[in-house]
């Protein structure tokens, strides 16, 4: 052999092949492996079970939920009948527990303490935490080879340089560990990484409050986190506050005041407004973040428009809200066919188009939709909606609902896929002002930034698709 352009590898790669592989078929006696024990992730756990099939569950944390408990300060939008799993309320409750009521808005923490915590216990140790997976092949192909390469198991590479294999991958693994950058063209702005940046949502009025008390911050971002941590600022005596957006006007995240279709969004936007006019929050528009620099006092922030004009602002705390991106690089050895803009599948995108759903319009969608040229690889839960900010958990059940049938063969069910959300109502309520009188600011995702059409940038920084959105 060999004398191939290719030299020997062909030859190599095949025997190999031969003597490392499991036979086809084989690999259908390995486990399911889940990435990611957030909501979605643990649902995937919960409809496994369900089906008897053997998973291992792989959380990089060290707890189940880790990333929802970064936010655990924040109340979301939905409440908890639409925040629970179907199957894992029934793993649940056949093990005594009870739900909380069904029309409440829980927080983060809450989520936790009172549904993921639980469920992830009912998995005992198929749940590993502190296991952070850093890539995924199949054993012994590479992306480029064909032959036998769906009877080939996964390969599941850990940040410990211990490997799995696994029968088919439920990558359920989120996007909260990256957002996006500062920088206002999708590029980190220069020096970005040499300053202090707080990443969206800080416990302003808990934990974090000894940070920003007193000092000058600037928030970057014109979604509901930027708007949210906005507002908690504005609670702090003697604290300045800058807000940055790159649109011309914040009239969006404002939304329509008293008439607005949802209340919440409406009252947040209203708070927003009013301490935008009093002179509490400081607005900077048509603000593209370009530059930051550490200075004795603070940081410099300099922001260049396209057209080269620049303006600057001296903080000494930023607060980057300008949402989050699916992180696709431990997949880099598997087909994947993602959507150049939002990088979900190509399937999907104009299912999650923010310019054209907002999150209770989203028409529901399976294994079909998410499936990819890799049989047996599934992105799941908010990484499957890429850049798009609109998705919500209930969603994302229904997501692994289908996906789990698929891979019981159950094709039927898989493409029975139902979702029934209110275009009002699980987004956003009249309840979410009930509960901030109870129990202070309520936040999260109202569907609402984005149920109107998103402008596109326009050069010259008239209007912009800020990020953000539901849940940025
Ligand atoms: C502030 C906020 C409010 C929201 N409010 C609502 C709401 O009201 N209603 C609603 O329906 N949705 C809401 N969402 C959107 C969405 O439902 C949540 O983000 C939800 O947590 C997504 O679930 P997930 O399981 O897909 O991902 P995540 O909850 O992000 O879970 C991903 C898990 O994967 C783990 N992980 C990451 N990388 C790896 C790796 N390499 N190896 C192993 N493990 C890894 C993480 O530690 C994490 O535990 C909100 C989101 C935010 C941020």
């Amino acid at each position: 052999m060999s004398d191939s352009c290719c030299g020997t590898t062909a030859i190599e790669i095949e025997s190999f092949t031969t003597a490392q592989h499991p036979a086809p078929g084989q690999a259908g006696a390995l486990p399911v492996v889940v990435i990611g024990a957030g909501p979605v992730g643990l649902a995937a756990a919960a409809h496994l079970t369900e089906r008897g099939i053997d998973f291992l569950l792989l959380e990089a944390g060290d707890r189940a939920a880790a990333s929802v408990a970064q936010w655990g300060h924040v109340r979301v939008f939905s409440p908890w009948k639409y925040d629970i799993d179907a199957a894992a309320r029934r793993l649940l409750q056949a093990d005594g527990w009870s739900a909380p009521d069904p029309d409440w808005l829980p927080t983060g923490a809450e989520l936790i303490d009172d549904y993921l915590a639980p469920l992830a216990e009912l998995f005992g140790d198929k749940v590993r935490l502190g296991a952070k997976v850093t890539a995924i092949s199949r054993l012994g192909y590479d992306r480029v080879r064909t032959a036998g390469r769906e009877q080939a198991p996964f390969l599941i590479r850990l940040a410990d340089g211990s490997e799995v294999q696994a029968r088919a991958i439920v990558d359920a693994s989120g996007t909260y560990t990256s957002p996006n950058v500062l920088g206002a063209s999708g590029l980190p702005a220069h020096g970005e990484g040499e300053v202090v940046v707080d990443h969206a949502l800080p416990d302003v009025l808990g934990a974090d409050r000894d940070r920003y008390q007193g000092r000058h911050a600037l928030v970057v971002g014109a979604g509901h986190s930027a708007a949210t941590t906005l507002l908690a600022l504005a609670e702090l005596p003697d604290t300045p506050i800058t807000w940055a957006i790159r649109g011309g006007s914040a009239s969006r995240t404002y939304g329509g005041g008293d008439a607005d279709a949802l209340p919440a969004r409406g009252a947040l936007g209203t708070r927003l407004r009013a301490h935008v006019e009093s002179g509490r929050i400081r607005l900077l528009t048509g603000f593209f973040t370009h530059r930051v620099t550490a200075t004795a006092e603070g940081v410099e922030v300099v922001s260049r428009d396209p057209a080269g004009h620049e303006q600057s602002v001296k903080v000494d705390r930023i607060v980057s809200a300008t949402g989050y991106r699916p992180d696709h690089s431990i997949a880099s050895e598997l087909r994947l066919d993602l959507d150049p803009v939002l990088g979900s599948t190509r399937q999907m995108a104009p299912l999650i188009d923010p310019n054209q759903h907002s999150c209770g319009t989203v028409p529901p969608h399976g294994a079909d939709e998410l499936a990819h040229p890799e049989p047996g690889y599934y992105a799941v839960g908010v990484k499957s909606y890429g850049r798009a900010p609109t998705f919500l958990m209930a969603t994302g059940y229904e997501q692994v609902r289908s996906v789990v049938a698929a891979l019981a063969g159950d094709w039927q069910a898989a493409r029975d896929v139902r979702l029934e959300l209110p275009e009002t109502g699980v987004c956003s309520s009249n309840l979410v002002e009930a509960h901030e009188q109870r129990v202070g600011l309520a936040t999260g995702i109202s569907g609402g930034l984005l149920s109107a059409p998103l402008p596109l940038v326009t050069v010259g920084g008239a209007t912009s698709a800020e990020s953000g959105g539901c849940c940025g």
